[in-house]
């Protein structure tokens, strides 16, 4: 060693290499490499407008600056700069940013202890730890810096905040808070754990009343809960949002969920539902459509027959319950008015719904119909229906719809079975009555324990149990001979009923609507729902994912549509509107057919089954009542000609349901600004495409953990917020607040009820009864017919339930004595009038009308869910983003005029002497309060002295990052389109939860304003584990610092004084723990690469780390580059050592070389897996590794002569080189003096990271896979050529055949799992990802770590030592 620091130099200035590589000479190496890298990401940094390579936003979460980096950041920022170096070699355009999320309370704290401005404070931490950020060698573009706490940044969040303001999305409210007691300071429910305690100071938080600033961030939840399911399928552009809308409409807006699956009555979209224009120069020429008959009665007599013969046989035994017997008058009033009607024939709803859809169809088409009839054009209407009666009555009350003037135009076709009644071929019939799959599958579903115990459920509150019993033992036999549908058992029995209870919502305008609501709970009408859409998806819709007959049977429909939109589009056309009127078993292939995204594209391979959780197929979304398919034609005004013209000049746009939907993914829309529009040319072509080739490649991975987290966060949208006034404000209220899931029972509140615990029951406030209950002095005000409502302390109503230790969901509570016993009795108890004046005016209203008055009324109204609140924003604090308002005494509230930007903080010399009142520092510093009302011009106006919550700081940065010296503008939308959103976002998960929920609020508040085209944020997001320390304790929880402790064994430590055996454990590190580990000290110690190896060496990302130095870890890794560095220096060597006489032959000597390339290949293309599937560089360094050590013991003759081995070595350097960049760099130019030869697709007169990244040969195969977790059980190659279009079927059939499958199997049933989705990456690699299934019980754990990949493993090896 002593010689060594004699001749401390490096190899690429000098030409030698020193014998070994010492610490030394490990920081010269960095020394001397750090600054040619940084000089190289200047040059890539002058790409940042190269748009012909495409972008890669990799983005670590900002830090705060608290004066050191500690492991968690050096663990993030070294994964992200791996990754972005990666993706730049890969030949991407990478953004990589930093910032500094540089608000907040150590600053403050600081400033306020220690008299630093908390400016200097701030900005001495960023240096300091800029430099160690530097130090890490991470390639960031420096010029994208920003920092929060600059004017120049919080200019913007200002102007946000105000463009919230202006949109309603802010507002002040006096509320109870949480309040930290030790740090002064308001938190956000988020902030607050499981048992009430703060997440900083870990203090027992205090509830305080103040005036507050919110962001209503609740006005977005139920789109935004749904977006963020629907996140995998980055469509994340106009069409999910009417899709949401059209989905929310049909599926999630029931204040009283019901379940009907088909039979639902249509719900058409709201008036106010504004559709996007056309691309300029194109204008409506015609429209087509097909629709579904209205709302019917039932059809034939066999479901009421059976089951009116099944009650008779329990009357005749007399085993009928009260309910039962109630239940028999029910049913033939119900088959009464079904006979009057005619059975099968429309119902008046149905009437009434074919009357509407034709009006606003004529709406939609008014300028064209007032072309038509101002012309004296000959184009006119056709109808056409399959023939049947109820598809005849809605033709009929179609025409009622249309305007009198144009029905005159109408030509009716003659009734057409072919192209409406398709379903009636013989072939598919024989499908539906004679396929085993089919059938099975469908039994399967309806057999199930829980279908029979429903099924019992139901029928015991109609009849006794021994009588169900005898039901269900098949003692009874009841047939229809006319239908041949049969009673055998209790469920064929529940599924008769059920079929009348579905028509009973088709009879509302007969009276009878609810008349059968009774016999089913929700539980049990949302089961039969299911199984009556698991039936009709199998049979009618999307179904098996191998079958085509239904496709088949539905292109005569689709060629159909084409021709008439070919037709009708002509100057010369005949036809301007075109009306088909069918049935749900034409509407649902079609819509199948048609693979409209996310509602009916989605088919299920045969070993699964369509159930709602894996499939959004829903019958009631798809074809309900009524439901219609229409292709609106617009045609470019230049080609009103009489010459035909290209089809590239019509443009066609669909609505489902009156909604607009994107046709399927395959599809390209005319522009990206146009996406609903596409050229007929286009959709032939997309429509040719086989139809098995839809993929579920689908990435849920990243996300799966933080939407689990975020859904039981926010809760589901299941109710309403209502606000009451009270007739007497207090000093801590001016309202108060409940949420229902019940807003139809609004107009029927007759007293309020609070808990004992809520502010509001003070003593004074109370006062007791006549009949002895509490009630408030105070009376609530009801927010529409401004009612006086009594509000009681009582603490049995029902609450919701318990979120959080010793709360319950809320604290005040409605009393509806209509609709609810307990509110009943409790009002006649204590003399409550229930009397309800229903002849207002608001009894006339619908719903959604008296919820927009509410919102109008500023008093509730949004669809939110009890869970969450809206976000509380107000900071009492000094070191935050100043609130831009003024307050004036003539005025009220006044924004500050965007001008007027930045309000920028005043110096903290005038304010000290305020810490830690709980009233604003900012409240003291007089001069800076005392501002002029930009309205009045009164001179005595106040600034707003709260800051904002830093959690809106961080918001939206990584927009800003984007265009960080715009001037005049947050940032302008052109530029952030181009490179939105992120691609790679990668952070601790703690933060994330809170972070992303308002980052991903502040997007589609962005999103709504047109100012960005993606409505979600991140794309991909990679939560990164916890780095933990070593911690020993006492058995009565004293932590023990290392200097204590002796060790005694391996895992056996005992405190040095003491003598008292310790526990070892691994902990998040901290200081009082004694088990942080300063990063520096590794630097210092170890050098920069080996610092950056060693974080991101052992567990995959999103693991936990528990970091230590001991165990071998350094050692092993200290080897591997010995021998990584070996490999190099013994072509330096070999240049002084005369060639050693060859041993082996010319074909040993090409055997060897084949195996080599294979090693070498499968390296390239694992490494690429491992980082492109899991990001797991950990998994990547074990591959080099292994090529490495595999590399060490090529032969030394054909070390020295073989391309294939420099190339190897090309490769590894390269493939390295992210990693460990000095020591990779340094390396390479022992290849650049030492390589004579030409390496192919290596350019050795440039630098490392100029290189690119090597590839896999087009013969190279591809690979299928089975996964699961990290482990891949099963693998098969495949040409490259075939996987795009694989389909699930086909990579489980390829893995079949192949001869692994025993022991594929084997594994499968020995882990329970169960197939997930397809991936694939790019073109090598396709990958079946399995899951647990939760239904099946393990045999035995698997247990495989993340360095056992050997079943990975599919090129053959040969031993070449
Ligand atoms: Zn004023």
């Amino acid at each position: 060693m002593r010689y060594l620091q004699l001749r401390r130099t490096i190899y690429s200035l000098t030409g030698k290499w020193p014998k070994s590589l010492a610490i030394d000479q490990t920081k010269e190496i960095e020394k001397h490499w750090m600054p040619k890298l940084f000089d190289e990401h200047e040059k890539y940094q002058l790409e940042r407008d190269n748009d012909k390579k495409q972008k890669m936003y990799v983005l670590p979460m900002f830090p705060y600056p608290s004066g050191r980096l500690h492991m968690g950041h050096v663990r993030v920022y070294t994964l992200s700069d791996t990754l972005a170096r990666y993706y730049r070699l890969r030949g991407y355009r990478v953004i990589h940013c930093i910032g500094w999320d540089a608000f907040g309370l150590p600053a403050e704290n600081a400033a306020f202890e220690r008299s630093e401005e908390p400016d200097q404070w701030t900005r001495k931490n960023i240096a300091y730890m800029k430099e160690q950020i530097k130090q890490l060698g991470c390639s960031f573009d420096w010029k994208r810096e920003l920092s929060t706490c600059d004017p120049n940044y919080y200019k913007w969040t200002q102007y946000i905040f105000l463009m919230l303001y202006h949109e309603g999305l802010v507002y002040q409210k006096k509320a109870a808070v949480n309040w930290d007691p030790v740090d002064q300071t308001v938190l956000a429910d988020e902030q607050i754990d499981e048992v009430g305690r703060s997440w900083r100071s870990g203090a027992i938080v205090e509830k305080k009343y103040l005036k507050q600033w919110f962001i209503r961030t609740r006005a977005f939840t139920q789109l935004f809960l749904l977006v963020f399911v629907y996140l995998f399928y980055e469509i994340m552009n106009i069409n999910t949002l009417y899709l949401l809308l059209l989905m929310i409409n049909f599926v999630y807006n029931d204040t009283h969920k019901t379940y009907y699956s088909t039979k639902t009555p249509y719900k058409s979209p709201s008036s106010t539902l504004a559709l996007p224009l056309p691309p300029i120069g194109f204008e409506l020429v015609c429209t087509q459509i097909i629709a579904r008959h209205g709302c019917r009665a039932l059809e034939g007599r066999k479901y009421d027959k059976l089951t009116m013969a099944l009650w008779t046989q329990a009357k005749n035994e007399q085993a009928l319950t009260k309910f039962g017997q109630k239940f028999g008058e029910d049913l033939q009033y119900f088959i009464a008015i079904n006979d009057k009607l005619g059975r099968g024939h429309l119902s008046r709803l149905g009437k009434i719904e074919h009357k509407n859809l034709a009006h606003r169809l004529t709406e939609r088409m008014s300028l064209l119909l007032r072309k038509v009839l101002s012309t004296n054009s000959s184009t006119r209407i056709r109808l056409v229906s399959s023939g049947k009666s109820r598809t005849i009555s809605s033709l009929n009350a179609f025409v009622k719809g249309l305007p009198l003037t144009i029905t005159n135009l109408i030509d009716y076709e003659p009734a057409n079975r072919t192209l409406l009644a398709f379903y009636e071929d013989i072939k598919y019939q024989t499908y539906l009555k004679n396929d085993k799959q089919l059938k099975n599958k469908i039994r399967s579903i309806h057999m199930q324990s829980y279908s029979k115990q429903m099924a019992r459920n139901t029928l015991e509150r109609l009849y006794q149990k021994s009588f169900i019993d005898k039901l269900t033992n098949r003692s009874y036999f009841i047939i229809d001979n006319e239908s041949g549908k049969s009673i055998k058992n209790e469920l064929d029995a529940v599924r008769m009923l059920h079929n009348l209870y579905l028509i009973g919502p088709n009879l509302r305008e007969e009276g009878v609507g609810s008349l059968l609501e009774k016999y089913f709970n929700l539980h049990e009408s949302a089961w039969f729902a299911y199984l009556q859409d698991a039936k009709e998806y199998y049979e009618k819709g999307p179904g098996f994912s191998d079958r085509t007959i239904i496709y088949n049977l539905t292109q005569i429909l689709l060629d159909d549509f084409f021709l008439h939109s070919e037709q009708c589009s002509q100057i010369n056309s005949k036809h301007f509107l075109r009306v088909r009127f069918t049935h749900a078993e034409t509407i649902i292939p079609f819509a199948a057919l048609l693979k409209i995204p996310m509602l009916s594209d989605k088919s299920t391979p045969i070993n699964q089954t369509y159930t709602y959780e894996n499939n959004n197929w829903r019958g009631e979304l798809v074809s309900p009542m009524t439901a219609n398919i229409q292709w609106e034609i617009y045609r470019h005004y230049n080609n009103d000609t009489n010459h035909y013209f290209r089809n590239q000049q019509i443009l066609i746009r669909m609505l489902f349901n009156e909604y607009p939907v994107s046709f399927k993914y395959e599809c390209k829309p005319y522009d990206m600004i146009n996406q609903f529009f596409y050229t007929i040319d286009e959709l032939k072509r997309c429509y040719r495409v086989s139809l098995y080739d839809s993929l579920d490649t689908l990435d849920k991975d990243d996300w799966q953990t933080l939407i689990n987290i975020q859904r039981m966060w926010m809760g589901e949208c299941n109710g309403v917020n209502i606000l009451f006034k009270l007739s007497i404000p207090t000093t801590e209220f001016d309202f108060i607040e409940t949420f229902t899931i019940k807003p139809e029972a609004l107009l029927t509140v007759t007293h309020l009820y609070i808990q004992s615990t809520h502010k509001l029951a003070r003593p004074d406030l109370i006062e007791e009864t006549e009949s002895g209950a509490k009630r408030l002095r105070i009376d609530a005000i009801h927010p529409l017919t401004e009612r006086l409502l009594p509000i009681f302390i009582n603490n049995n109503a029902d609450f919701g339930p318990k979120i959080r230790a010793n709360r319950t969901m809320l604290n005040v509570q409605i009393g509806t004595p209509i609709s609810n016993k307990f509110d009943e009795s409790f009002a006649n108890k204590h003399n409550i009038s229930t009397v309800i004046d229903s002849s207002t005016h608001w009894h006339r209203m619908d719903l959604e009308t008296l919820l927009a008055e509410l919102r109008s009324r500023e008093l509730g109204g949004y669809r939110t869910s009890g869970k969450l609140n809206d976000w509380c924003i107000s900071r009492q604090r000094y070191w935050g983003t100043p609130i831009p308002i003024i307050h004036c005494n003539h005025c009220g509230v006044v924004p500050v005029p965007m001008n007027e930007l930045p309000v920028q903080l005043p110096s903290i010399e005038n304010i000290k002497s305020a810490s830690k009142t709980g009233i604003s520092p900012l409240a003291k510093a007089h001069d800076w309060v005392k501002t002029r009302c930009p309205k009045c011009g009164n001179l005595h106006a106040k600034r707003e002295t709260d800051t904002m919550d830093t959690f809106v700081d961080s918001s939206w940065y990584f927009l800003r990052y984007l265009d960080n010296e715009n001037t005049t503008k947050p940032f302008d939308s052109k530029i952030v389109n181009k490179l939105m959103p992120v691609d790679l976002y990668i952070g601790g998960l703690e933060h994330a939860l809170t972070h992303l929920f308002v980052a991903r609020f502040i997007q589609h508040f962005m999103y709504s304003k047109g100012l960005c085209t993606s409505i979600e944020p991140f794309k991909r997001f990679i939560p990164i584990g916890m780095v933990q320390g070593k911690t020993y304790k006492t058995s009565n929880g004293q932590y023990v610092s290392k200097d204590n402790i002796i060790t005694i064994e391996k895992n056996t430590v005992m405190h040095s004084l003491t003598k008292e055996p310790l526990q070892i454990d691994w902990e998040k590190m901290s200081k009082s723990k004694y088990n942080g580990i300063d990063p520096q000290e590794i630097i210092d110690q170890y050098g920069v690469d080996f610092a950056r190896l060693l974080m991101l060496t052992s567990v995959h990302p999103r693991s936990l780390r528990n970091f230590n130095l001991e165990d071998g870890i350094v050692e092993g890794l200290q080897n591997w580059l010995k021998i990584l560095i070996k490999l190099y220096v013994e072509l330096i060597e070999s240049q002084t050592k005369s060639n050693i006489k060859s041993s082996i032959t010319n074909e040993e000597f090409k055997q060897i070389e084949i195996a080599l390339r294979d090693q070498r290949l499968n390296t390239i293309y694992t490494v690429a897996f491992y980082i492109d599937s899991f990001f797991s560089v950990a998994s990547a360094i074990i591959e080099l590794q292994k090529l490495t050590r595999y590399l060490r013991k090529v032969p030394i003759d054909v070390k020295q002569q073989s391309n294939e081995y420099l190339i190897s070595l090309c490769d590894v350097l390269v493939m390295i080189g992210p990693v460990i960049p000095c020591l990779s760099s340094e390396l390479w130019t022992i290849l650049q003096k030492q390589i004579k030869s030409n390496i192919d697709g290596y350019d050795l007169s440039k630098s490392l990271f100029e290189q690119n990244y090597p590839t896999l040969p087009d013969d190279y195969p591809g690979k299928i896979n089975a996964l699961f977790d990290t482990t891949i059980f099963a693998s098969m190659p495949i040409s490259r050529s075939l996987l795009p279009s694989l389909s699930i079927s086909d990579v489980l059939q390829y893995l079949n055949e192949n001869d692994q499958q025993f022991q594929m199997k084997r594994f499968i049933e020995q882990n329970g799992l169960k197939l997930a989705r397809l991936r694939k990456l790019s073109d090598y690699c396709a990958t079946l990802i399995y899951e647990r299934d939760p239904n099946v019980t393990i045999i035995e754990q698997p247990s495989e770590p993340i360095n056992d990949k050997k079943k990975s493993k599919t090129s053959k090896k040969k031993n070449i030592s």
